[in-house]
């Protein structure tokens, strides 16, 4: 068998087309540009070019970026104090940290500090803890981005045994409520699943990945997940990003997998893409709430 690609790149493009059409309206029925600011603290490298995307793509859809550059010696009291102003700042819609954070700086202070409807990561405990409920506000990036590759591919995950490896905060967990919800942003058809979540701590991982209709990898582990980890025909979507001396790769043996699965992420062009089209998404969303716009997107609303 060969895999069928799932080419996040193609979908994200094509809902990036469809919020261009939404920002362009909501600007004209409410005078209102939604506006991101990104707060980068350190001289980490990869993080200039994640928040360097994220500013483009903003950019591409009609969406307003500002970044907020910090040293790398910034006290925790000093970013509170610029996440409270921009909390604040009523042009302000979307705020997202750009982690990791220097040292010095707890995460979660940080993360808890941002007002949960400017919180467009998705990552304060309010909002996460509404996506538990099945009542979602916003939905974090990737495991959004996820759901919307596999519906937009006619995937359905209703019924059938999704099987995730990683339990991150902002990945396997989230992703694993979204799909065990009732409901999803994009209907009952994109929840429903009967969900297993591995991490270093399962026991004889392999027998737990064969069983799986759905796999998704989010482990942070080259090629990690080997043909024989995977029922044949599955769905497999691979999260990771891992630069090796060959270049980028993913956490899912690409090679060996597209032979035993029914579909399969590529990587570079697969779950990334989507991770920053839905951080846009967001954006819109969250202005929409703040202004009480009545055109609230429906997606989320009802996707308990
Ligand atoms: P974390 O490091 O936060 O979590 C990794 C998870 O994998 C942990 O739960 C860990 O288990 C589990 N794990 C690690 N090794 C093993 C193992 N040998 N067997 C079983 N489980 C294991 O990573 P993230 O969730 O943040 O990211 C995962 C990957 O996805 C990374 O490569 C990251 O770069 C990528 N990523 C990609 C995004 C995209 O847009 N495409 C967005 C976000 C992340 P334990 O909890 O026990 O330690």
């Amino acid at each position: 068998m060969t895999a069928k690609l799932l080419d996040g790149k193609q979908i994200a493009s094509e809902i990036r087309g469809e919020l261009t059409r939404d920002v362009a309206a909501f600007v004209e029925r409410c005078g209102i540009r939604p506006t991101l600011v990104a707060i980068l603290v350190g001289d980490f490298a990869p993080s200039e070019v994640y928040v360097r995307n994220k500013e483009r793509a903003c950019q591409q859809v009609g969406i307003r970026s500002q970044v907020h550059r910090r040293g790398p010696e910034t006290s925790e009291p000093d970013l509170l104090h610029l996440i409270e102003q921009l909390n604040q700042d009523r042009d302000v819609h979307g705020i997202l940290v750009q982690l990791p954070l220097p040292r010095q700086i707890r995460e979660s202070r940080v993360l808890d500090a941002i007002a949960p409807l400017k919180d467009v990561d998705a990552f304060h405990p309010e909002n996460v803890g509404l996506i538990a409920q099945g009542r979602p506000r916003y939905l974090p990036c990737t495991p959004h981005g996820i759901s919307q590759l596999l519906h937009r591919a006619g995937i359905k995950t209703r019924g059938k045994h999704a099987v995730i490896v990683g339990r991150s905060d902002i990945v396997g967990k989230p992703m694993s409520l979204m799909l065990m919800n009732r409901n999803s942003s994009v209907g009952p058809d994109g929840a429903n699943a009967t969900v297993t979540v591995c991490h270093t701590q399962t026991a004889d991982l392999a027998s737990v990945t064969r069983r799986a209709d759905l796999l998704i990898a989010a482990i942070g582990r080259p090629k990690f997940i080997t043909a024989e980890m995977v029922k044949p025909g599955a769905v497999v979507v691979d999260v990771g990003i891992n630069r090796i001396a060959s270049g980028l790769v993913g956490d899912v043996d690409f090679e060996a997998v597209k032979e035993v699965a029914g579909y399969l992420t590529p990587v570079p062009g697969g779950v990334g893409p989507l991770t920053v089209t839905m951080l846009l998404y967001n954006t819109l969303e969250a202005a929409r709430r703040q202004i009480g716009d009545a055109a609230d997107s429906a997606a989320l609303r009802d996707a308990g």
